[in-house]
């Protein structure tokens, strides 16, 4: 038949919008966005609303050069300031494009192209990305994703593994972090990379979340009826900590095991921490009057200040993995490594570092000042058969 195109659209920051000015505010947005998007149609195009920030366009009889042209005008006019409860803003949003006959002939096999498109765009920062062929469908296509995560979560295909965190001083397991792998039927076994993204987008990350909290719950009240005092750290996204209610959903799983709510350490990113201040701040104050233990993620990477970090009652700060893999040779990575244990330990958090791979890098951590260490050098993230027999050699 003749040429078309099928093309996914995605708000490239409306939660940012949503969350900063309110609901009222994102629903004014995606009015607009809708209003542009059909007034820069044609009439035989179709505009569709798929849920979340995201559109779909049907543009029939249309060759490549026509359609970009279209989207180059679309875009252009996204791009023209909207006010919002008085803020002006410029409407960003990415564009994902598969088109018939050559990327495929039927609708769904359209979609799943130009969802692939899209994502590698919005890695890549451009704006309008055609389909290229199967490698850019590798990462994630992210409706296929979810659409499987939701069956996963149903049909129990997530696994967690636990890392072991070592006390730098004494050589002992203090603690485990579990972190989350899916059995994919067909595709093996899955790292959080692969799915976690689409997790987050899609709004999964909440069942997600308390089904890998009730997992980890479960293990520790074994390995601790087995004699073994670990705490266990859980990773939680900023989805997940802004969700009111979140801090009373925890404490709760924690009455039902019997378990110390210290015994649990959430991990939260610096950058999800420093994202909305008010939001995560407020989250991070009611988990802790419950007793439960914060500890912020790949620190050194976001732009938290000190001033924010001030006055929350952080139990640990874990220093990433970028700093503490070349502390040995870059005088750089050395004194952020320095200024956060000094940082940490003035604020009263103890400090984590993550990534350690050598005898020696422990050693720097240790003399440094650091209090616990995870890594392959202790262990890899191994599946609960095997971390329940792990011991320090
Ligand atoms: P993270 O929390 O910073 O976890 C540490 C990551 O570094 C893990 O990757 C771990 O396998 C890896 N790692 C640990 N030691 C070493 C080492 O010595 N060398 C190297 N090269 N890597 C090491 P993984 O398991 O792929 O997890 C990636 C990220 O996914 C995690 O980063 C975390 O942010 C996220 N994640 C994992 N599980 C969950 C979860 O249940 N919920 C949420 N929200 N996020 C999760
Ligand atoms: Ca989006
Ligand atoms: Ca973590
Ligand atoms: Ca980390």
């Amino acid at each position: 038949g003749e040429p078309g195109a099928i093309v996914l659209v995605d708000l490239d920051r409306f939660k940012e919008v949503n969350d900063t000015l309110g609901h009222h505010a994102g629903d004014e947005l995606l009015a607009v966005v809708a209003g542009r998007l059909r007034a820069g149609l044609r009439p035989a195009d179709t505009l569709a609303r798929l849920g979340g920030d995201e559109f779909a366009l049907i543009l029939p009889r249309s060759d490549a050069a026509t359609v970009r042209e279209l989207l180059d005008a679309l875009s252009a006019a996204l791009a023209t300031e909207v006010v919002l409860d008085g803020v002006p803003l410029s409407i960003e949003a990415s564009f994902g494009v598969a088109l018939y006959p050559e990327h495929g002939h039927e609708v769904g096999e359209l979609l799943r192209r130009a969802d692939a498109a899209m994502y590698h765009g919005k890695r890549g920062s451009a704006d309008i990305v055609v389909y290229a062929g199967e490698d850019m469908a590798h990462p994630t296509q992210w409706l296929v994703v979810q659409a499987e995560l939701r069956h996963a979560l149903a049909r129990d295909e997530l696994v967690l593994h636990y890392q072991p965190k070592v006390d730098l001083r004494s050589g002992a397991v203090v603690g485990v972090e579990a972190l989350v792998r899916w059995q994919h039927p067909q595709r093996g076994l899955l790292p959080p990379s692969e799915f976690l993204p689409a997790a987050e987008q899609s709004g999964l990350i909440e069942p997600l979340t308390a089904w890998v909290l009730r997992r980890a719950l479960a293990d520790q009240a074994a390995w601790t009826a087995a004699g073994r005092t670990w705490d266990v750290s859980v990773n939680v996204s900023a989805r997940n900590v802004e969700k009111p209610g979140f801090a009373d959903f925890v404490s709760g799983l924690l009455a039902g095991h019997g378990t110390a709510p210290h015994r649990l350490l959430l991990e939260i990113t610096e950058t999800a921490l420093a994202a909305d201040t008010r939001l995560a701040e407020q989250a991070v104050i009611d988990l802790t009057a419950r007793g439960i233990g914060i500890s912020v993620d790949d620190f050194g990477t976001g732009y938290t200040s000190m001033s924010q970090l001030r006055g929350l009652p952080i139990a640990e700060v874990k220093i990433d993995r970028t700093f503490v893999k070349d502390v040995l040779d870059a005088p750089p990575s050395q004194a952020i490594v320095r200024a956060v244990i000094a940082l940490a330990h003035g604020l009263g958090s103890r400090v984590t570092a993550e990534g350690i791979e050598t005898p020696e890098v422990a050693d720097w951590l240790r003399r440094a000042g650091c209090d616990e260490a995870q890594g392959y050098l202790y262990s890899r993230p191994v599946p609960w058969a095997e971390i329940k027999t792990y011991e320090i050699t």
